[in-house]
């Protein structure tokens, strides 16, 4: 195995077989230089310790880029200071699902390519005028100021494709310059035009294609249009790094690529990656997606080839490119089911940390059933100064979430819930100091 490096905010050190040991000046000074992005690329997991440096735990999880530009330390401290010290819980982060629309068709989309939605909600809640959003981002920032956290990370997904927001140059310059936002931006690309391109390279953190499959034919078979191919998204990706590159954001803007395992892609892992090496991406993302309804994850296995296929993929990794594979290369699907509900949380600590907005609402999770419901909704942003205040007051947030977690019989935040949970549990249990280190390799 690679050495393992722990990091905190100012100190560096080493664990070997289970234990936290100092290293040498130089080595600190080399790991302390490690911009944010190096780091989430070198992200294997999170250490908890006490004050005198004795290994309480250890969570091996590879998921830097889920947290990007925030990481697990962000997380775990937020929960500390809530048990520890009775501190309310800010917003870290928030999901903003804000056009219905899609130009794709993808075959196992979640939200039906923006339809589902609208069969559940007022259509007009996504009417979303660029001052209203700024008003609704303003409030989230404040909210959270109060609370003693800035920088929250608001990433852009859609529930259909992001790029047709018509203003979403402007509103990405003012989250970022104005509020000070971690910004994520996930689509496909395809509906990019040159400002937005240019806008999102000056000022996102994480930039993240997606693509439906990684080959030409997959490509076009599960995003379900002909129009925008798999060719054309690479010339995107390969823009967009020059773009970065030429303006001088190489160690600050991360561009990474998410893609699904398919029965199609048996053979195609190891090509798909070498070619996005070469294209200069950062990062990629190799993800199970859902089981289809009706089936079950163990009529699915995956084929010794694949594995092995996946394996190579994560080997190409190395400080500069990070290849995500399943943390249980088992079954090609996964379920979301909620293992043992005596292990789960009793409170839904992602509502408080991380709600998402659909259109207007602000809502306690982006799972469908949980999302589509207006029951779940803190309240609809009109405009009003410190509307967010009465969304989020205990008396709304016990109400609006009161049968929840129990409500539900899979989770979409399953890991941050249990880290969160963990996190809680453990200092109130212990009730001593604790400190939290991000592993790396
Ligand atoms: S690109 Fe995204 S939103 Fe559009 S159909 Fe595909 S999965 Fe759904
Ligand atoms: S699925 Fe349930 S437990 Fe999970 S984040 Fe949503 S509301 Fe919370």
């Amino acid at each position: 195995m690679a050495e393992r490096f722990i990091l905190s905010n100012n100190s560096v050190r080493k664990l070997i077989n289970g234990r936290i040991v100092r290293i040498d000046e130089q080595t600190t000074a080399s790991l302390n230089a490690l911009t944010k992005k190096q780091k989430a690329i070198r992200s294997r997991g999170i250490i908890i310790a006490d004050a005198q440096e004795n290994l309480i735990m250890q969570i091996d999880k590879q998921l830097g880029q889920h947290f990007f530009p925030l990481s697990m330390i962000d997380y775990a401290n937020v929960a500390y200071q809530n048990a520890r010290n009775g501190a309310p819980f800010p917003i870290i982060s928030v999901d903003s699902h804000d056009v219905l629309h899609c130009d794709f068709a993808c075959k196992d989309c979640l939200s039906g390519a923006g339809k589902n939605i609208e069969k559940a909600c007022n259509n007009y809640n996504f009417n979303l005028p660029i001052e209203l959003y700024k008003h609704m981002l303003q409030e989230i920032s404040n909210y959270s100021t109060k609370r003693g956290f800035h920088n929250v990370r608001f990433e852009q997904s859609g529930e259909g494709n992001p790029d047709l927001y018509k203003s979403r140059a402007k509103l990405i310059e003012f989250a970022k310059q104005k509020l000070g936002m971690g910004i994520v931006y996930v689509s496909s690309g395809s509906k990019l035009d040159n400002s937005q391109l240019s806008s999102l390279v000056e000022n996102v953190d994480f930039i993240r294609i997606s693509f439906p499959g990684i080959s030409p034919e997959a490509y076009q078979n599960y995003s379900g249009q002909t129009s925008f191919t798999f060719k054309d998204s690479i010339k995107n990706l390969e823009k967009i790094i020059s773009e970065r590159d030429k303006i001088g954001r190489k160690e600050t803007l991360l561009v990474g690529v998410r893609a699904t395992l398919r029965p199609e892609h048996e053979n195609e892992y190891l090509p798909f990656v070498r070619l996005l090496n070469e294209v200069g991406i950062d990062a990629i993302q190799l993800s199970k997606v859902l089981i289809p309804d009706k089936e079950r994850v163990d009529a699915h296995p995956l084929k010794q080839n694949e594995i092995n296929n996946l394996l190579e993929c994560s080997a190409l990794s190395n400080s500069y490119f990070g290849v995500q594979v399943p943390h249980d290369l088992d079954f090609l699907y996964y379920g979301r089911v909620i293992d043992k509900n005596t292990d789960f949380p009793v409170t839904c600590y992602s509502a408080h940390i991380q709600p998402v907005l659909a259109g207007r609402d602000l809502c306690v999770c982006t799972k469908s059933d949980v999302m589509y419901s207006s029951q779940y909704s803190f309240g609809q942003f009109t405009g009003k100064k410190d509307e967010i205040e009465s969304f989020l007051s205990p008396e709304n947030f016990k109400k609006t979430t009161r049968d929840l977690p129990r409500a539900c019989s899979s989770c979409c935040s399953i890991f941050d819930n249990l880290l969160v949970h963990n996190v809680v549990t453990l200092t109130k249990m212990l009730n001593r100091d604790l400190q939290f280190w991000e592993m790396i390799e």
